[in-house]
């Protein structure tokens, strides 16, 4: 009988500790999932995603129970104080990112949450709810991974993973400090319904940056609209949650015949990120790692990163393919791409705050400002290919998305059938494709290493070299 109660211990069942959990059951591990709430927390903080997370609802086989709770955004745009656009895009709705999904989604979070969760359980994963974890070891070399209950009840694990918010209890035992990044601001967010099918809201995410007061606006799923309203110096947060101030604060959209306030809360967006995300056989993710402001959309969708990003590599050091210098370069690969969406997230901002002064610089940090993406720049990934990094195009193909044809682990594509060699024995798959599908990849004779989270490990026409090289992380 195993020493351990499962393989993993996952502590948190908010979005991005449920999405770990169900990923680590599908690759194979076995999970207890505990959370101190009897619930799910029933109004939503996030609300739009992005292509690449859409894919990965795709891929952990929950593409269709999103789209029932999930509504494309028509664009986004940031305007000047007399209303005009000064940076933005509109979306087409036959748009698709290059994850092969509509670029931006928004989404009910609660409804997510509970999807998931039932996958989750229908996968495997025992779920403990009502359990508060006090006490955690594992992070120090040579010593058990154990959670310890409120009710005194330990668990066994060989890793854990704190997935347990901005406030994280594992965080704080485990001893890890997060570093601010140098943004911290109170704002208002204010959700609705909209009761008027006459009110004409339109379809895209703004950010009003008015000397008067800055406000963001995001369209959300259905009916639901999102206003955020960045508090003054001196406004409390009980002044501005009373009924009637945020009446006037909507009043320039609708009256409250027309817009029912569903929720209203006051947060102090901050931009923080963990000085480590592993101790030992302790790791963490999601906002446990680190949080942004919300203008990008991007705090749970790094989250579900870390979750995908950490649960192959736990999964193959399971199942023996791997030893657990892999598990290293979780924080190598996470840490860096976290840290640069924070930085962004923090810039676009101060973006916001720098146009209502009257100007920028530069408009670099916002929607369609040209900034790239962060990327992979260290661990399984290797060459200078631009596309190494990054997760791999997903085209379409009569209608089947080209993830339909990797499966569910390593994936080598080729134009013409590669031979595996040692990736045969990571159970890795053989894919031919039309070189067309993947403009400058898989030109004369080179191919592509894909990682089982999508990214792209390498593009390379000598891949006995290329491969000794990515599977030295595996030692
Ligand atoms: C206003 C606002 C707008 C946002 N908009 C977006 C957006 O559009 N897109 C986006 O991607 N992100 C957005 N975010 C960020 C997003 O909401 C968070 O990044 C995300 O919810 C974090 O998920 P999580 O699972 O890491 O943590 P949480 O959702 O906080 O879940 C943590 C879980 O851990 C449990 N827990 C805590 N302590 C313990 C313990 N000791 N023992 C057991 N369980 C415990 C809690 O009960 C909870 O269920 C927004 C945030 C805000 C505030």
């Amino acid at each position: 009988m195993s020493a351990h109660d499962a393989d993993v211990i996952v502590v948190g069942c908010g979005p991005v500790g449920v999405m770990a959990s169900l990923r680590a059951a599908q690759r194979g591990l076995s999970v207890v999932a505990v959370d101190r709430d009897l619930e799910i927390y029933p109004l939503p903080r996030a609300i739009g995603m992005d292509d690449e997370i859409q894919r990965l609802f795709q891929n952990a086989g929950q593409s269709d129970q999103l789209s029932d709770c999930s509504t494309p955004m028509g664009g986004a745009e940031f305007l000047d104080a007399d209303g005009n656009r000064v940076i933005g895009m509109e979306l087409p709705p036959d748009h698709r990112g290059p994850s092969g999904h509509y670029p931006i989604v928004s989404f009910d979070q609660p409804s997510v949450e509970r999807f998931l969760r039932a996958a989750a359980v229908e996968t495997g994963v025992e779920m403990r709810l009502g359990a508060e974890v006090t006490a955690v070891t594992g992070d120090q070399p040579d010593t058990d991974a154990t959670v310890t209950l409120r009710d005194g009840t330990t668990l066994r694990a060989r890793w854990i993973i704190g997935a347990d918010g901005a406030s994280s209890t594992v965080r704080r035992l485990i001893g890890v400090v997060l570093d601010d990044q140098g943004f911290d601001e109170p704002w208002l967010v204010v959700d609705t319904t909209k009761l008027d099918a006459e009110l004409d809201l339109g379809t895209l995410a703004q950010q009003h940056c008015n000397p008067e007061r800055v406000v963001t606006v995001v369209p959300g799923h259905g009916t639901r609209r999102r206003w955020e309203f960045q508090l003054g110096e001196h406004e409390t947060r009980d002044e501005m949650l009373h009924p009637d101030r945020i009446a006037e604060l909507l009043a320039p959209w609708g009256s409250p015949a027309q817009l029912l306030v569903d929720r209203a809360a006051v947060y102090r967006f901050h931009a923080t990120v963990a000085e480590s995300f592993r101790r030992g056989s302790v790791f963490l993710v999601g906002d446990s790692a680190h949080q942004m402001p919300p203008f990008n959309g991007q705090g749970m969708c790094s989250g579900l990163r870390d979750a995908e990003n950490l649960t192959w590599k736990l999964a193959q050091v399971a199942h023996g393919l791997a030893g657990e210098a892999l598990l290293d370069t979780y924080d190598l690969e996470r840490r860096p791409h976290a840290a640069g969406q924070v930085e962004h997230a923090a810039d676009a901002g101060r973006l916001i705050n720098a146009i209502a002064e009257g100007g920028a610089e530069s408009y670099e940090a916002g929607y369609g400002g040209g900034r790239s993406f962060p990327h992979l720049e260290a661990g399984v990934v290797d060459g200078s290919h631009p596309r190494v990094g990054h997760p791999l195009p997903q085209p379409s193909v009569d209608g089947v998305l080209f993830d339909e044809h990797l499966g569910d682990g390593w994936a080598v594509v080729g134009a013409t059938a590669p031979d595996l060699g040692p990736w045969a024995d990571l159970g890795a798959k053989a894919v031919t494709a039309d070189p067309a599908l993947f403009p400058g990849m898989l030109d004369d004779g080179a191919v592509v290493v894909v990682r089982p989270d999508r990214y792209v490990s390498a593009v390379t026409t000598d891949l006995p070299a290329t491969t000794r090289r990515i599977l030295a992380h595996f030692q």
